[in-house]
């Protein structure tokens, strides 16, 4: 049987290089073991996500070559595959870890966290959050609610190190105690988080093979963590290098130039768009024009370096014709 990958994108801006990077990545990761890719569309946010984005990630997609045998448009059995119609999953998710007496109710301000973060000295504590409400008495809670403060609701870490051997970084290890902190599984709106909300998905799913940007590596910890209390089986993890700007951040929406619809507008082939990605992969020794079905017998993922990678935009729009 083969293996079950997936993209998951978030439909909160058009999609740009770095996301083609990924989903080719883990489209030839599938494809290269006969596995089937799973596209899950990551709207758990209903402010920030917007339809339209959903129907340019099909066309772009489609447009590179990168295809899918479950989501959204083709089915499959286990949909839905939109996270804002998951709602249901992540509650009885979110009621098993609460029968487990580890979820309590946080009412701080993301000012308060910033500030308990910091040690008595004003040194970083390296914690997102220090437990500031896990000992609050019920009295407490009530005042807070009866000032009209919304709690989100954070889980207890266990003081105990997670390990996991990466795919592409290796060995990878973190105390979630010591250097997370209990996180947010529900937010104060009661939108369910990321984290949450990716464990039960990818664990009813079935996903075999997660591979995504490197910068979801010190999430991972904790989501095995989520997988084992859950029940759910741990997929495989690997996490590749993000693409950089000349500018030094990360390829994101203020990159317009690198989205893949402007790409195309400007007369950039996809043959050239994946050639280029691939020969960044170490899969091609120079850019020269591929169709991504072309690149699945090539295919490994040890061949892939895994410092940051910084794009250059004259040399992709040099792509053209
Ligand atoms: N939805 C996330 C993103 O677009 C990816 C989450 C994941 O792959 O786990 O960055």
């Amino acid at each position: 049987m083969g293996i079950r990958g997936r993209f998951a994108p978030s439909p909160t801006g058009e999609m740009h290089l770095g996301n083609a990077w990924t989903a080719l990545l883990a489209w030839l990761q599938v494809r290269s073991q006969g596995g089937t890719m799973i596209l899950r569309i990551e709207d758990l946010d209903p402010e920030r996500s917007k339809p339209a984005y959903v129907s340019q990630l099909y066309e772009d997609l489609r447009w590179l070559g990168l295809d899918w045998d479950e989501g959204p448009d083709s089915g499959g059995a286990d949909g839905p595959y939109h996270q804002a119609e998951r709602r249901d999953l992540y509650q009885q998710a979110l009621v098993r870890l609460t029968d487990l007496g580890l979820i309590y109710q946080c009412f701080c301000t993301r000012a308060e966290i910033r500030d308990a973060a910091l040690a008595p000295n004003g040194i970083e504590t390296g914690l997102e959050y220090p437990g500031t409400c896990r000992f609050l008495s019920e009295r407490q809670r009530e005042e807070k609610r009866g000032e009209g403060r919304r709690p989100a609701l954070r889980i207890k870490v266990p003081d105990e190190l997670i390990s996991f051997n990466d795919l592409c970084q290796g060995m990878f290890r973190q105390n979630l105690a010591k250097q997370v902190g209990d996180f947010t599984v529900q937010r104060a709106d009661g939108i369910h988080a990321y984290q949450l909300a990716v464990v039960v998905d990818d664990g009813l799913m079935r996903i075999s093979h997660v591979l995504r940007g490197d910068d979801l590596l010190a999430s991972t910890p904790r989501q095995i963590w989520l997988y084992n209390l859950l029940h759910l089986p741990v997929p495989q993890f690997a996490h590749v290098p993000l693409l950089y700007g000349a500018d030094g951040h990360r390829l994101s929406k203020r990159h317009g130039d690198l989205a893949i619809a402007a790409l195309r507008q400007t007369g950039v082939k996809a043959e050239k768009i994946i050639g280029y990605l691939a020969f960044l992969a170490g899969i091609l020794p120079c850019i020269e024009p591929v169709a991504a079905r072309e690149l699945i017998p090539e295919f490994q993922l040890e061949r892939l370096s895994v410092k940051p990678i910084r794009v250059d935009v004259s040399q992709v729009l040099s792509l053209k014709g």
